[in-house]
């Protein structure tokens, strides 16, 4: 499989890293060219908000909603998952994303005070140690999307840091930080094999 690794901002190259640790080709994605090429795409940690202006002006935002609406299997890291929300809460005012989960995220969710942290989650019925950089939780969700993985946040509520809705697939933590390709697997194996042709 050709995996593309959406290259404009945030750590694209520990994914790229990844992708080739579990055996596949690892490109990097930063114009349309490159977009047509792949069969599946990884979008990093990062920055949302310049993650979205900068796909804008390379001309890959419609692009990339084209192929999500096509099929094409997409794995969001962090940044990645707040790109591939329906919905946005705490986002910057007019704040684009390739949508494509019918969810609700909330950027910045566990509060400025705990920036950074490490967890032991239950991920797909197996435990996982997981890292979080100012990430994003799922506040709401749609019936058609699947959860993999919760956590109890500040406000006391479990909320969903792993979700899938057909060949998306979206986490709010960093398995590309840990060395643990459990998770990039379940994308490769799970969700890419099937969903391309
Ligand atoms: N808080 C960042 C954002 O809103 C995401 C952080 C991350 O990807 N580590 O895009």
């Amino acid at each position: 499989m050709k995996i593309g690794v959406l290259a404009l901002q945030g750590d694209f190259r520990e994914h790229i890293q990844a992708v080739k640790m579990a055996g596949h080709a690892g490109l990097t994605v930063r114009r349309p060219e490159e977009l047509a090429e792949i069969d599946a795409l990884i979008i990093p940690g990062g920055e949302s908000t310049t993650i979205a202006l900068l796909a804008q002006s390379f001309g890959l935002l419609q692009p990339i909603r084209e192929r999500i609406a096509a099929g094409m299997p997409v794995y969001g890291s962090c940044a990645g998952m707040i790109l591939l929300a329906d919905r946005i809460l705490d986002g910057t005012e007019d704040q684009a994303t390739f949508g494509g989960i019918d969810m609700t995220v909330r950027r910045n969710a566990f509060g400025r005070q705990v920036d950074s942290f490490e967890s032991n989650l239950d991920f797909n019925n197996s435990p996982l140690r997981a890292v979080f950089i100012r990430a994003p939780w799922v506040e709401h969700l749609g019936k058609a999307v699947e959860v993999l993985s919760e956590i109890q946040g500040s406000d006391g509520a479990r909320h969903p840091v792993a979700v899938r809705q057909g060949s998306l697939f979206a986490t709010s933590f960093h398995p590309e930080l840990t060395g643990d390709l459990r998770v990039h697997r379940y994308f490769f194996d799970q969700v890419c094999v099937g969903a391309i042709k």
